[in-house]
């Protein structure tokens, strides 16, 4: 059985886990610590038992995918995995030490990925041994319900490791966008700019949260509005896309919005955190502004 090694369980590593052991994958999941990598799991447990009374999935299906992904508290596992997958905190300084430590005990097939919103590849790969083995996979918030995974190439990544990240992708019955290593890639260097309007607009009091997400959904018929999509991926996460963007091309159009940084400072991440623009602890999301 092939196997996958992911570090990093939250939202992203844990949904990257669920849809790589219903594709047969045998998971590794890490985290800091085995601890954090067991509520990663458990939350993939709740996944799949909601799957199973919607009747999506039996539940020998369910048991079967969550026997496929093992938490474990150290990175040596991993050296048997024939893809490496980080999705920990968007941050370089983090990832870098990550690499550095997976890196020693990648096997000899083993490709290494990140799932970085906007972090370049070709800078992060030089904290591996082989960055002709290193490359960007990024996945879509909820991974299990979003078709998308742009694939990334950096400067020195080999044709044979797009070709076994193209593979993976299939594998998972997903697409794969081919992009440049460009701050954000494609999709995200769409969407941050409009997330961050909103933020604005909110701030300088254009229209309430509820209008300006109406407005989006209803206007431009999207699924969801800005800012509860916004707190769906997660406040910290998008400032610290942003000051990618920012510092990457070097343009003060990508500056932050003072509120995102506010909600950020506040500690209100968003859904993950029960708190962002929105209150989610009661029945219904209320504006906390
Ligand atoms: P998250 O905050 O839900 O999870 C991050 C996880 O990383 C946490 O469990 C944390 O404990 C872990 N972590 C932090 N430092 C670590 C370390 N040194 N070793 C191991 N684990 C560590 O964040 P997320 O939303 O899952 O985002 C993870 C990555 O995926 C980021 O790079 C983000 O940009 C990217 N991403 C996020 C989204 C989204 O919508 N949230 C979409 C696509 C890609």
């Amino acid at each position: 059985m092939k196997s996958i090694g992911i570090i990093g369980s939250g939202q992203m590593g844990a949904g990257i886990a669920q849809v790589s052991a219903q594709a047969g994958y045998h998971v590794y999941l890490s985290d800091m610590n085995q601890e954090i990598a067991e509520k990663g799991k458990a939350g993939i447990a709740k996944q799949l038992s909601r799957l199973v009374d919607k009747e999506k999935i039996e539940q020998q299906v369910a048991q079967t995918t969550l026997d496929r992904i093992e938490t474990i508290g150290s990175l040596d596992p991993m050296a048997s995995a024939d893809i490496i997958i980080e999705a920990a905190t968007e941050r370089e300084d983090i990832k870098r030490q990550i690499f550095g430590a997976a890196s020693e005990v990648l096997g000899h097939q083993s490709l290494m990925a990140t799932n970085t919103s906007s972090i370049s590849i070709t800078r992060l790969a030089q904290s591996v041994k082989d960055p002709s083995r290193f490359i960007g996979v990024h996945f879509f918030n909820p991974v299990p319900l979003m078709g998308l995974v742009e694939v990334i190439r950096g400067l020195a990544t080999s044709d044979h490791s797009v070709a076994m990240a193209n593979d993976y992708v299939k594998a998972l019955g997903k697409q794969a966008v081919l992009a440049k290593d460009s701050p954000c890639f494609v999709v995200n260097r769409i969407l941050l700019p409009m997330l961050n309007e909103a933020f604005f607009a909110l701030g300088e009091g254009t229209a309430s949260m509820e209008d300006i997400d109406r407005g989006v959904q209803l206007g431009l018929g999207h699924p969801m509005g800005p800012i509860t999509l916004a707190d769906m991926i997660g406040l910290d996460t998008l400032l610290e896309i942003l000051r990618v963007l920012q510092n990457d091309f070097g343009d003060p159009k990508y500056r932050p919005a003072p509120l995102l940084l506010k909600y950020v400072e506040a500690g209100w991440l968003g859904r993950k955190t029960g708190k962002g623009f929105y209150d989610y602890s009661g029945e219904v999301p209320t504006p906390t502004m």
